[in-house]
């Protein structure tokens, strides 16, 4: 490990809502020096004039546009991004100017401004300026949805409302009934501590691998957590959102004035509208309702390994009665060794010198000496509930997971204090950690980039997927880590591609190898349930059945809801008529952001 004492110190929560907890503040300087020792100066990058004017708007027009705004809102809540981002920062101090993790030059998904909106009604403030001056908006909550554009706005120039920066109470949590309501800055980080500094022992909270990101964010991407409340929209009841046009609504029983089960039950009446805000560009979700977990008596994690990249298909039969039938109680994770050799931190130079894929023998020789040993495939699990009844599914899990020849249950017992598995351990018993990222040290200048198949729980499905992602890292020469994700009864298949940032043929190896496997994946009926932006528009044409028309209904939807198109144009492949039919989409070939122009904020129509 490298030393930290030149390594400046990572803010924590009471300094900032992005902040780490202090209890995590060695992991955090440990993490930053890690990735500082691997990186290398970029080369000379050529950036447009700044900051970047959306089109349909002349530079002097935005220029007065945002000194009006900073009138509304206060010189300090604006912020022009007139010169280039001086660093991409790294997760805990990350940049929100742009895609710290970019794919595509910088520039290409930079903001021209990011506002700081203090309440719900300085949210529809910026909204309707954005109508009067046809400018786009693109809200985050956190702006760490890295792999997937991190805090980047799709169309470039757009203004980025910061949402996290001000609005970052827990405005509630009741212990009664297991709920909390949350506006978009509180981190998994801030409501573990908080849950804590309140003495809730009998209470859960549910965290994705790193804990710096939105409740509100995550559960708005979709994004997951590892207790057995892991599917975070399923747990979510409640919205407040402001529409594109400025008005305010409250999704469910928040629509009734005075209720008291806003954040218990999630329907209210009528049409379920929370759908239309999840993944989407439909509106602004400026609060939101959460529910947490009631904690277990006890719980115990435990891993198994596999030898052979073969016994992938056994592997998952085997996992599909277990999980359906809550034997497996949380989100089942099976990983490749190599990520586990990876999440030491360690760059695969230290472990091969030559180029191309690492060759099996070595990783098996390292695996060897770890607790893992030789093995291909690791199942990362835990089991809630007292003795007996943890013993009764373990016992089952045992039997059955022993069928594959060769597999090995590893004795928790034997696994040292630093190892991964006990960060596995806190993620699934719900307290947020900082190990994950690690293994974006692969390469120097590590970033990450996810394509992220759902596929039905069988073996041939496991194999299709992982064969595609072979095809894929043998024929780009790029570096990737499949892990199987198991939801209740469908599996994600989550392939992180590592590739160093500064170098352009790294990431166009990354993207081409990102566009190869989700068109080959949709040939055999895959798609994916989530993805980067600039894969938006190729991940929405794969769901084109009977002639688009869900894209369609999408942009219908839109084009009402959002008539003059400002907020987050593009966001999942949905383009207001302002944009359409003139070339924004991304893929085939084009991997610059721009279109032909925008038309002169009236629907329909070209200039
Ligand atoms: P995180 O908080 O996990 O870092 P981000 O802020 O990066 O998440 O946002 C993840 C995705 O969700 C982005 O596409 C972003 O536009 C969207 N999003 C985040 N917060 C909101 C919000 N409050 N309202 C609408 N969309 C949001």
């Amino acid at each position: 490990m490298s030393s930290t004492s030149s390594v400046s110190e990572t803010p924590t929560l009471s300094q900032s809502h992005s902040g780490i907890p202090s209890r995590l503040l060695h992991k955090a300087q440990t993490a930053k020096a890690l990735i500082q020792e691997l990186r290398t100066e970029p080369g000379s990058t050529d950036h447009p004039q700044l900051p970047i004017i959306p089109q349909g708007i002349s530079r002097s027009h935005f220029h007065s546009a945002i000194s009006e705004l900073s009138t509304q809102l206060g010189q300090d809540n604006v912020s022009v991004i007139d010169k280039p981002p001086k660093d991409d920062g790294w997760y805990m101090e990350h940049a929100t100017t742009h895609d710290m993790m970019s794919v595509v030059p910088k520039h290409e998904f930079m903001a021209s401004a990011i506002v700081y909106p203090a309440s719900t009604a300085e949210v529809q403030t910026i909204v309707v300026w954005a109508n009067n001056h046809s400018i786009p908006i693109f809200p985050i909550s956190m702006g760490r949805n890295l792999g997937y554009g991190g805090a980047a706005p799709r169309v470039r120039g757009s203004v980025v409302i910061d949402l996290g920066r001000r609005m970052n109470k827990i405005l509630d949590i009741d212990s009664e009934d297991y709920t909390c309501l949350l506006e978009p800055g509180v981190s998994f980080y801030a409501l573990y501590e908080e849950v804590q500094r309140r003495g809730y022992k009998h209470m859960w909270i549910d965290t994705p691998d790193l804990g710096g990101g939105s409740v509100v964010g995550n559960t708005l991407d979709r994004g997951v957590g590892y207790t057995p409340y892991g599917d975070h929209w399923a747990a979510h009841s409640g919205l407040e959102v402001v529409l594109p046009t400025g008005e305010v609504i409250r999704t469910g029983m928040g629509a009734l004035p005075g209720s008291n089960t806003w954040q218990t039950f999630p329907y209210g009446f009528g049409p379920y509208s929370d759908g239309l805000f999840s993944q989407s560009n439909f509106g602004i979700v400026t609060k939101m309702g959460m529910t947490l977990m009631p904690a277990p008596p006890d719980h115990e994690s435990f891993m198994y390994t596999f030898e052979r990249e073969d016994d992938l298909a056994q592997i998952i039969e085997i996992i599909r009665p277990l999980r359906i039938g809550n034997i497996l109680e949380n989100v089942a994770q099976l990983r490749s060794a190599v990520q586990t050799l990876a999440v030491s931190g360690r760059p695969k130079s230290d472990f091969y010198k030559g180029s191309g894929r690492i060759p099996k023998a070595v990783v098996e020789a390292e695996c060897a000496n770890l607790p893992i040993g030789k093995c291909e495939w690791i199942y990362y699990g835990m089991s809630y509930g007292p003795k007996h009844i943890r013993q009764y599914k373990l016992d089952i899990i045992d039997a059955e997971f022993k069928k594959v020849s060769g597999a090995r249950r590893i004795d928790p017992a034997t696994i040292p204090k630093d190892n991964y598995f006990w960060s596995r351990d806190k993620i699934a018993a719900g307290e947020p950690d900082l190990e994950e990222l690690l293994w974006c040290n692969w390469v120097p200048n590590g970033s990450h980039i996810a394509f992220s198949p759902v596929s039905p729980i069988r073996g041939k499905d496991a194999t299709a997927l992982l064969d595609i992602t072979n095809k894929h890292q043998d024929c780009q020469g790029v570096e990737i880590f499949p892990a199987f994700v198991v939801g209740l009864r469908e599996m994600h298949l989550i392939v992180e591609c590592v590739f160093d940032k500064h170098s352009p043929s790294a990431c166009e190896a990354a993207l081409a190898s990102m566009r190869g496997m989700v068109d080959d994946a949709a040939k055999l009926g895959y798609g994916e349930y989530r993805t980067h932006l600039a894969l938006m528009d190729q991940v929405a044409g794969t769901y084109n059945w009977n002639d688009n028309a869900l894209i369609k209904f999408h942009e219908r939807l839109k084009d009402a809801l959002d008539p003059k198109g400002i907020l987050a144009p593009g966001k999942s492949g949905v383009w207001p008529s302002r944009y359409r039919g003139r070339g924004w989409e991304m893929g085939d070939g084009k991997e610059t952001t721009e279109g032909e122009g925008v038309a002169n904020g009236v629907l329909g129509g070209k200039l």
